[in-house]
């Protein structure tokens, strides 16, 4: 038996209702801020997400599947969204059209990590992207639709944390600050050892417990904000204040990636043991120059949507097996073509309709009528092809009434 690869899944018809349902919650309420979707492609030049993400990110430096087209270069299956939509953003210029651009786009993502609940290789993300506007309105905007989003979606127990990075400027004080507090410490994991050099902001998110400790009483980003950053910061609150989004200041979240510039945000779940982010953004005031295009300001976010699928699915457990409104059965030569045409005519009229292809006995047949979940039961057999009728038997009342051939699709249109 061929499986699938490990940290490879399918999504079964029986789990995809939730997918569904998410994906149309965010579609509606993202375009109803304005954004528009764009699709991209999943491999990209390795350079992407080399100069996107940063070469001394975790995901960069461990977790990218990369291998070399035919002619040596580099490629790689997409560990994220937010530098291919900058990339696309640069390459068909959609600044000269208008520089404030609102995308969203919902696909796979692929990461070499060690597969376990909540973490798989191909995984899946949905994800808003603003570029062109600098406003912290804007960032409260943000934060406020990803919890109408949550809200909509029922997924309760959940904090929004949030934290500013500073700019270029007030970050490199505070990167000298930090690293003369950790200066004499010589017990960080080798991956602290190497962010001391390429990215100290970094060592404020490493999980290893000694490390942790070691940052005990260590300077802190707000206390190094420039006044520019303080005031985008406080400005931010404020509007999450005004809608009432309870938040924390988490001072350790730096997030992964080494483009962040301000407004930092995670929002975690109580609900999903180790994997607790579900969602994960901030503001990139610099990507767009580091990928080669003018100096624009970006802000966006990404939604794990595996785990919240997760979440969603433990709460509704039931099944959601939705059957077709009518189930034919025909019998003989003549029934089955009616039947296909009516079954056909009813799905073109937006009524779900199946037909059973076997050639077996009534009982047979019933019995997958029962199993399919269906609404009504139509039966044509000898009988019903020479009066010109059908019998239509309502599953949930066990009735049965004969009906017009000529009236069926008008009666079914007045059932549902
Ligand atoms: P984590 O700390 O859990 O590794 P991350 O910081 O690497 O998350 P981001 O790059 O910010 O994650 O991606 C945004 C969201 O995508 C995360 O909050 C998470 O819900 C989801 N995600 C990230 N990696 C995986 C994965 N391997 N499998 C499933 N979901 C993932
Ligand atoms: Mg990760």
């Amino acid at each position: 038996m061929i499986q699938t690869i490990r940290g490879f899944r399918d999504i079964l018809p029986d789990e995809i209702q939730v997918w569904q349902r998410i994906e149309q919650e965010a579609k509606n309420i993202f375009e109803n801020y304005g954004f528009k979707e764009i699709r991209l492609p999943i491999l990209e030049k390795t350079e992407v997400f080399a100069r996107g993400i940063g070469e001394n990110t975790d995901i960069v430096e461990k977790e990218m599947f990369t291998f070399p087209d035919s002619k040596g270069k580099n490629q790689t299956m997409r560990p994220e969204a937010t530098a291919s939509i900058v990339r696309s953003y640069i390459q068909h210029k959609m600044y000269a059209r208008d520089p404030e651009q609102k995308l969203y786009t919902i696909g796979p993502m692929f990461r070499k990590e060690r597969p376990q609940k909540g973490r798989y290789r191909q995984f899946y993300q949905i994800n808003a992207e603003v570029l062109g506007i600098d406003s912290p309105i804007l960032d409260a905007q943000i934060l406020v639709m990803l919890n109408l989003l949550f809200k909509r979606l029922e997924v309760k127990n959940l904090s929004t944390k949030i934290n500013s990075l500073g700019c270029p400027l007030c970050r490199k004080t505070y990167n000298e600050a930090l690293l003369s507090f950790i200066g004499n410490t010589e017990n960080l994991c080798e991956d602290c050892e190497r962010r001391k050099t390429k990215n100290p902001l970094r060592i404020l998110d490493c999980k290893v417990e000694s490390c942790r400790n070691q940052l005990e009483g260590a300077p802190l980003l707000k206390d190094y904000l420039c006044d520019e950053c303080k005031i985008h910061f406080e400005t931010l609150k404020n509007c999450l204040e005004l809608e009432n989004i309870s938040y924390e200041i988490d001072d350790y979240l730096v997030r992964g990636l080494d483009y962040y510039t301000k407004t930092a945000f995670e929002i975690q779940t109580r609900e999903l043991g180790a994997q607790s982010a579900v969602a994960g953004g901030g503001r990139y005031d610099g990507l767009i120059e580091i990928l080669g295009g003018p100096k624009t300001p970006g802000i966006g976010f990404a939604i794990g949507f595996d785990r919240l699928v997760e979440i969603i699915a433990a709460k509704n457990g039931e099944n959601n097996n939705i059957g077709p409104i009518v189930y034919f059965l025909a019998f003989g030569k003549k029934a089955s073509e009616k039947a296909f045409k009516l079954c056909n005519e009813l799905a073109s009229k937006n009524i779900r309709a199946e037909m059973d292809f076997s050639d077996k006995s009534m009982k047979a047949s019933m019995k997958k009528a029962n199993k399919s979940n269906c609404r009504f039961c139509a039966i044509i057999g000898e009988t019903e092809v020479e009066k010109g009728i059908i019998s239509l038997k309502n599953m949930e009342l066990g009735s049965q009434e004969e009906i017009l051939e000529k009236d069926f699709i008008s009666t079914m249109e007045k059932n549902i």
